[in-house]
């Protein structure tokens, strides 16, 4: 039977805003919103019309405007609540508070409904990880024990077990919040749930070797992923593992030639110099000193709290053989870092002759005849690539060093494809799997003093998993409303396509007009750059910004960004150089070779002009093809604060985490609707007292509940088949009217 909604909806079209209203009088509890703390909570002690004086605890009092003020419940639980829809008030203030006060106790999981929030504990926890927490996960229904990522893993596997379709889990949030931690946790419980068996470790054991070439310390984290990933674990009919395949995005390879203060290169080249003493020797490494490595030492950070460099190098190698990297291919893959590193030492000077150079001294030669050596490949074809005027470069020493630098990225992102490559095809595709659940880590949204290329690749990530997770959360609220026979008309959600268009349309987005510009000789930044401003001039997403030229601003979901164009042409030209290719192509070392095989051997690459931009928006649009044809858990892991201390919550900067992130969305797109569910004897049970007339009547339980709720003078809420459906807001006030009878 469907409800005559009609009055409802006019109701429900006026009233759009997830804050429910509020008219605060004398002695109501309120969170005013203050630039440093966020949001603080105090009295109102006086009122007088639009404007009302609050004190705070501290006896401080302020003068606001009554709109802008939150109303605090009377009665919040000390330790919060397990899901942010059981809050009495679903606002920003509520939900930080409740992520403070359970984080002061260490429970640093919540869900938002189905979604999981992870604060990270900047502390090990490991009980709340141990075989005994897995085991009571598998037993238990979802909802029944504390939010954890394990119950969001069994969550997915029983999707996939019983309900036949392909799950993923989104793991979302800025650097430093714990998703690859989250990740891990989450492929740790499916691999439990099969039998222990090598192909479960493999799975596993990837996560180390991933992180020791494509982790790096940075200022935010000293274990930051510098690439994203998403792992696809395939399971057989038995719910086993039986395959994985890995793809990688992004890998940040301008690290390998320019660190940052305080921050590392990548952990490999650290771990290979704290070798035991024969492998240092072996790589000729000299003493081992990082210290004497110019790809090591212009941001003067070497060691790491709590990181011990040579453990970490043992079990490296241990995980690399666990992923079927032979002996002989690991001594290969540490040969061709050792020898990045060589190559960085060598210094350039002017040549005999004009526009030519040559190396430095006597260093430089050694550096260069052991790079040489341990590419194994031809010593003056390698001197002739770096110092002779060829395509990109024209030969003299400045030159000479950026095509060293390019050769060193060069490798060693073709190095790192390999691995990935080869963890893949070692444990193996399931041919016959029929499901699968894909882990997705990858960074969150960015925005710097200064933003490149990078950054615009990442931020287009995330808008598309915006969308992703948009379209999913309204989905699922929809379904629950046509069960329920109920109207839904109210809830909507932003729609951000406009943004992707900007950036992806084909022809005429942003990454099209590069790739014009990059396949132009004489473009460069600058008329790039007024290409844009005169495409996207009306543009409601594209910003011209006052003073550069040489910058533009998107208007994300998440806020404003400025991306500085001076190397977007650079960064999206994807090409070998010729000689770089013709040198590793001849290496006697047949991993370096198999690196760079001849460019007719790439028939991808062989016609077509090839971008980065481009590519990566093709992997993505695989990505989300992918992601749409499963069911999506998604976990926003959250930064407590800057440097990563445990007991410090910064309420001011999660806040801005929950707005850029996916929760507040989540929240806005329930509050529009319906936060409150109940079912029908729950609700009776519950709020029964305040009309204890229905009780006696011999109505029926839906009948019971509409009449109650029509004794309270309650409006807005909807009765579905099963359920009530209440407005925001309707949850505390009915709990204040019962604590009043
Ligand atoms: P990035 O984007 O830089 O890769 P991330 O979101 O992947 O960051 P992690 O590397 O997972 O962040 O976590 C940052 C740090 O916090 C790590 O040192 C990690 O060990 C720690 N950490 C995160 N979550 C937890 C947790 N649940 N328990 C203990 N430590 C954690
Ligand atoms: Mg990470």
């Amino acid at each position: 039977m469907k409800f005559a909604v009609t009055t409802l909806l006019i109701f429900l079209a006026a009233e759009f805003n997830p804050v429910p209203e509020f008219n605060p009088v004398l002695g109501s509890l309120v969170w005013v919103e203050d630039p440093k703390a966020a949001w603080i909570d105090g009295e109102v002690v006086e009122v007088k019309g639009e404007e009302i004086k609050v004190r705070f605890t501290s006896k401080k009092t302020v003068v606001v405007k009554a709109s802008t003020v939150c109303q605090k419940a009377t009665e919040a639980p000390p330790y919060g609540v397990d899901d942010m829809r059981n809050l009495a008030y679903l606002h920003e203030p509520g939900v930080l508070q409740n992520l403070k006060s359970r984080y002061g106790i260490n429970v640093i999981y919540t869900y938002t409904g189905n979604m999981l929030i992870a604060v990270n504990p900047c502390r090990k926890l490991p009980y709340l990880y141990d075989k005994n927490m897995m085991e009571q996960y598998k037993r238990a229904d979802f909802g029944e024990l504390s939010p954890h990522p394990f119950a969001i893993a069994d969550a997915a596997y029983r999707g996939m077990i019983n309900g036949g379709k392909n799950q993923s889990v989104l793991v979302s949030g800025e650097s430093g919040a714990g998703k690859t931690e989250t990740a891990k946790q989450i492929m740790r419980y499916l691999a439990y749930m099969g039998e222990g068996r090598v192909i479960e470790q493999q799975v596993l054991e990837s996560n180390p070797v991933l992180e020791a070439f494509g982790n790096a310390k940075t200022i935010a984290n000293n274990n930051s992923s510098r690439f994203g990933k998403f792992v696809e674990i395939q399971f057989d009919q038995r719910g086993r593992i039986s395959g994985a395949a890995i793809r990688t995005y992004l890998l940040e390879t301008s690290r390998l030639s320019h660190v940052s203060d305080h921050e590392r290169n990548f952990h490999c080249f650290y771990m290979l110099c704290a070798a035991p003493p024969e492998d240092v020797k072996r790589y000729k490494l000299g003493k081992g000193n990082p210290r004497t490595f110019r790809y090591l030492n212009q941001s003067k950070c070497y060691e790491l709290e709590g990181v011990d460099d040579s453990k970490e190098y043992i079990a490296t190698r241990t995980a690399m053989g666990i992923v079927g990297i032979s002996p002989d291919e690991q001594d290969a893959i540490f040969r061709v870092v050792a020898a990045i590193l060589h190559l960085g030492n060598i210094e350039f000077a002017n040549g005999k002759e004009m526009d030519s150079s040559q190396p430095k001294d006597e260093k430089s030669w050694f550096h260069l005849r052991t790079a040489a050596e341990l590419f194994m490949c031809d010593e003056k074809k390698l001197e002739d690539c770096l110092c002779k005027r060829e395509s990109v470069t024209c030969g003299d020493p400045d030159s000479a060093a950026v095509s060293r630098d390019i050769l060193a990225k060069t490798i060693y992102s073709k190095l790192f494809d390999w691995i990935v490559h080869k963890i893949n095809s070692s444990i193996g595709q399931d041919p016959d799997s029929k499901s699968f659940i894909g882990v997705l880590d990858i960074n969150g949204f960015e925005s710097f003093t200064t933003n490149s290329f990078e950054q615009f690749c990442i931020n287009l990530t995330n808008e598309k998993i915006q969308q992703h997770f948009n379209k999913h959360v309204f989905k699922i609220e929809q379904e629950e409303y046509t069960t329920e026979e109920i109207d839904c008309s109210c809830i909507d959600y932003v729609d951000n396509q406009d943004v992707l268009d900007l950036i992806e349309k084909k022809p005429g987005g942003i990454i099209a007009l590069l790739d014009e510009a990059c396949m132009f000789p004489r473009s460069t930044h600058k008329t790039f750059t007024d290409k844009l401003y005169l495409t996207f001039k009306n543009h409601k997403r594209f910003i011209k910004p006052k003073l550069s030229r040489a910058k533009f601003t998107i208007c994300h979901y998440a806020g404003d960004v400025t991306y500085q164009t001076e190397m977007f042409l650079n960064k999206n030209k994807d090409y070998i150089v010729a000689e770089h290719r013709a040198l590793l192509n001849a290496s006697k070392c047949s991993l370096a070779s198999n690196l760079f095989p001849p460019l007719s051997e790439e028939p991808s690459k062989a016609s077509k002009f090839s971008s980065i931009g481009s590519q990566f928006k093709q992997q993505l649009e695989a990505l989300l093809d992918t992601l749409s044809a499963t069911e999506t858990h998604f976990i926003g892991c959250i930064k407590p604060n800057k440097l990563l201390k445990p007991e410090n919550f910064e309420s001011k900067s999660v806040l801005q985490q929950l707005r850029c992130g996916l929760v507040m969305e989540a929240i806005r797109i329930s509050c529009a609707g319906y936060p409150t569910r109940k079912q029908f004897y729950e609700f009776v049970d519950q709020f029964g007292i305040l009309a204890p007339e229905v009780l006696d009547k011999s109505y029926d339980e839906g009948t019971a509940c509409k009449r109650l709720l029509e004794k309270v003078r309650c409006k807005g809420y909807q009765i579905g088949k099963t359920k009530v459906f209440l407005r925001a807001g309707q949850m505390a006030e009915l709990n204040a009217r019962r604590s009043e009878v």
